[in-house]
């Protein structure tokens, strides 16, 4: 790679060809990744504030690779999006998460929902509303307990084919969340016509609302803007006893982070909606 102009530009090409070089060696173990038995799901319990019950977990994807070991999620479902194994990699996830999530119905207090993240691109490129249709009948799981997270931070290259999918989803009783609310590039209007059942407070916004007027500003605005377009909000991230007791003053709805839990393998996770909540 030949760096024009500043000099100390040319310190970083040395990582940025290491980078790629791994960045090829993943894609290239991705694909075998499945077959090899690699990929696992742990699962992260939302809490309802009202209530203080458990209602439902996020699936998030882990990765352990042979030799390289823990690869981060940021990390290699950016590559499962660029190397086009995204929709494969969200078949997978749906299927297991679904799965599992099966074995919590006796455990909560309600049936708890399972949410499950969703690449943008995958409204795109193939029809991820049948897909999700195909994986609820397989498993015989109710569409009811059924959340898609989709993050705002890819803008969508054909908005109206994602939201005639979306009706499609909604039309099954099964629910969106707004990932990341605040970080993304989507327009209020495009949030208006997603029509979403949950807009999940970015992490960034909960970090420092203890200390942080402005994010206790930007906090409360999102939950009077949820709450007056029929919509809970969540907040991700949370790991503060202050950051909690804030957050019910707000008058946000539920919660998620590390001071309920973290991300927790299927049985550790089981094992955690049969015991009284922490607080
Ligand atoms: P996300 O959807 O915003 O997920 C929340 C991330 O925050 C997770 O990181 C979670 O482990 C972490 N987290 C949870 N509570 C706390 C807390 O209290 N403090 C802090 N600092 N972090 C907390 P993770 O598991 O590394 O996932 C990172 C991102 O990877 C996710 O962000 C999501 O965008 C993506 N991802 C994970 N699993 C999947 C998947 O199955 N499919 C797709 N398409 N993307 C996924
Ligand atoms: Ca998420
Ligand atoms: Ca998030
Ligand atoms: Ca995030």
């Amino acid at each position: 790679v030949k760096v024009a102009g500043r000099n100390d530009l040319q310190f970083f090409t040395p990582s940025i060809q290491e980078r790629s070089a791994r960045s090829l060696r993943l894609t290239n173990a991705l694909h075998q990744a499945i077959q090899r038995g690699e990929l696992s799901l742990e699962y992260q319990p939302q809490l309802e504030l009202s209530s203080n019950l458990i209602f439902g977990a996020e699936a998030l994807i882990r990765w352990t690779h042979s030799a390289l070991g823990p690869i981060a999620p940021t990390e290699f479902i950016p590559l499962a999006e660029m190397g086009g194994l995204i929709g494969t990699i969200s078949q997978w996830v749906l299927c297991r998460a679904l799965h599992d999530a099966h074995s919590w119905t006796e455990l909560g207090a309600t049936p708890l929902t399972v949410s499950v993240n969703i690449s943008a691109l995958q409204f795109d490129h193939g029809n991820l509303a049948g897909m999700v249709f195909e994986q609820l009948h397989a498993e015989a799981f109710p569409p009811s307990r059924l959340e898609l997270e989709l993050t705002e931070s890819v803008t969508l290259a054909d908005p109206e084919k994602a939201l005639a999918q979306m009706e499609q989803l909604y039309a099954h009783g099964i629910s969106v969340a707004i990932d990341d609310f605040g970080t993304g590039y989507s327009s209020l209007s495009y949030l208006k016509r997603i029509r979403a059942h949950r807009l999940k407070i970015d992490r960034s916004f909960i970090a420092d609302l203890a200390v942080n007027d402005d994010d206790r500003t930007i906090v409360s605005a999102i939950i009077s803007l949820a709450r007056s377009m029929g919509m809970r909000t969540i907040a991700e991230g949370v790991e503060s006893p202050e950051q909690l007791s804030l957050l019910r003053t707000l008058g946000c709805d539920e919660i998620q982070g590390y001071l309920l839990s973290g991300p927790l393998p299927q049985d550790a996770f089981m094992a955690f909606i049969q015991e009284p909540v922490p607080f």
